[in-house]
């Protein structure tokens, strides 16, 4: 009896919070990402990301909320996913994967660097990656630069590699205009909460000092679904499962990096 009271629970808990995302989506919201005035100025923003797939799976929410509002989102993906050997075919999942996601072709660059290449203990160095990102920077008159956190959401060495390049982009660069936002890696229980998550992920954006955090919600939470089945080979059971009830379907929350904090 207990437990089927829990169950249900859950259930109602899963649905109330699934109808919060879907409800935001109408209702304007008081301080918004990347908009802090009435005119909305468009931003030049670049997603930094380690391997194809890392778009979908976890920075949907963000994706939508960028391309729906009208700035101007390029992808930056730092390896072809190699580490199996289907580099070239996770190559076109992604360019598959961002037409889903309307994020212009032209607009997606993937690397195939010798020393960035996918996989675990594959250490990336950080003045490498801040040197490449910042030349993209500089072609695409980038203001904002979204990314993975030190912990890079599964602990992958890569993604936090990444984090660490950006920072230390922003350290050497500190004098330029560049803002930079990071996706928070939240605990076990949070990342398989599926959309329940979106109420901590909300109040701890609200906390947070000075507008330094926001917390983006999917309004489209089926475009996790398909862009990542674009990736048709890594597409495989888990996956399907990890993108039912990964909060990163339903919710981002992002988190300014502070140019003068290096991690290298
Ligand atoms: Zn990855």
């Amino acid at each position: 009896m207990a437990w089927l009271l829990i169950i249900v629970s859950v259930i109602v808990l899963w649905v109330a919070s699934l109808c919060k995302i879907l409800y935001a989506s109408s209702s304007p919201s008081k301080a918004m990402f990347l908009n802090n005035g009435e005119v909305l100025h468009k931003r030049n923003v670049l997603l930094v990301v380690a391997h194809p797939d890392d778009e979908s799976m976890f920075f949907t929410p963000t994706i939508t909320y960028l391309i729906s509002r009208g700035h101007n989102l390029h992808i930056l993906c730092m390896s072809t996913g190699n580490a199996d050997g289907m580099g070239n075919i996770r190559k076109e999942e992604l360019y598959q994967a961002s037409a889903i996601l309307k994020i212009p072709l032209q607009q997606v660059k993937i690397l195939d660097h010798p020393e960035l290449q996918d996989g675990f203990g594959k250490a990336w160095d950080c003045n490498l990656l801040a040197r490449i990102i910042e030349e993209e920077t500089l072609n695409h008159s980038i203001d904002v630069i979204i990314t993975f956190d030190n912990y890079g959401v599964s602990g992958h060495c890569n993604h936090r590699d990444v984090n660490h390049g950006i920072r230390k982009l922003l350290y050497d660069t500190s004098q330029r205009n560049i803002e930079a936002w990071e996706l928070v890696s939240t605990n076990i229980i949070r990342k398989y909460s599926g959309p329940v998550d979106i109420w901590l992920s909300i109040i701890s954006a609200a906390i947070y000092p000075d507008g330094q955090m926001h917390c983006l919600l999917n309004e489209h939470p089926n475009k996790s679904h398909t862009a990542m089945a674009q990736h048709m080979s890594q597409w495989v059971w888990f996956r399907k499962l990890f993108v039912s009830f990964s909060s990163y379907t339903y919710v981002n929350t992002l988190r300014k990096i502070k140019s003068t904090s290096i991690h290298a």
